[in-house]
């Protein structure tokens, strides 16, 4: 069995980074720091399109900074986005909380996530946005590692655990 060189980020391969996300202002939004690396299959949309177009072609080592806009970052913001939906809506054993992440099916069987913005006596403010639509991202990653996506990894879409578990999906 032979290993296609997996020496630079391309469509098909596991590419593992740690990143520090930081908006306009500066401030941290969410960083692989003190975690394990981030691992996504690049070309299949497992991050922004922004970023993953930043880092093709790049190696292990490498750092770059890349800024995003939001039509290749999580959006631009939709003011018609959010919406009053009843409690009952929900799940009864899940206690809802702001920033918590759904599933909405659409009229037309679309299915797109939703974010909770909001509660309000028995009603559930929700936003389509994702709550970083219509922001500039400035990213800094550094690329960890690349490797050979497994058939099954290439299959599903995503990257599976070191050992080759799937409990995400
Ligand atoms: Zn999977």
């Amino acid at each position: 069995m032979s290993h296609p060189k997996s020496s630079v980020v391309a469509d098909g391969l596991v590419v593992s980074i740690h990143y520090t996300l930081t908006d306009d202002d500066g401030d941290v939004v969410d960083s692989s720091e003190g975690q394990e690396p981030l691992a996504y299959l690049h070309g299949h949309s497992n991050i922004v399109p922004g970023l993953e177009q930043a880092l093709l072609g790049k190696q292990v080592g490498d750092r770059l900074k890349a800024v995003v806009a939001p039509a290749d970052g999580y959006g631009e913001f939709d003011p018609a986005g959010e919406e009053r939906v009843p409690r009952d809506a929900f799940p009864e054993d899940i206690e809802l909380e702001p920033g918590m992440q759904f599933t909405a099916t659409g009229p037309d069987g679309a299915v797109s996530p939703v974010w909770i913005a909001g509660l309000e006596g028995d009603e559930v403010l929700v936003d389509m946005n994702h709550p970083l639509a219509g922001q500039t991202l400035h990213f800094d990653v550094e690329v960890v590692a690349i490797r050979t996506a497994t058939p099954e990894e290439l299959d599903h879409g995503h990257p599976h655990g070191a050992d080759g578990d799937d409990d995400e999906h």
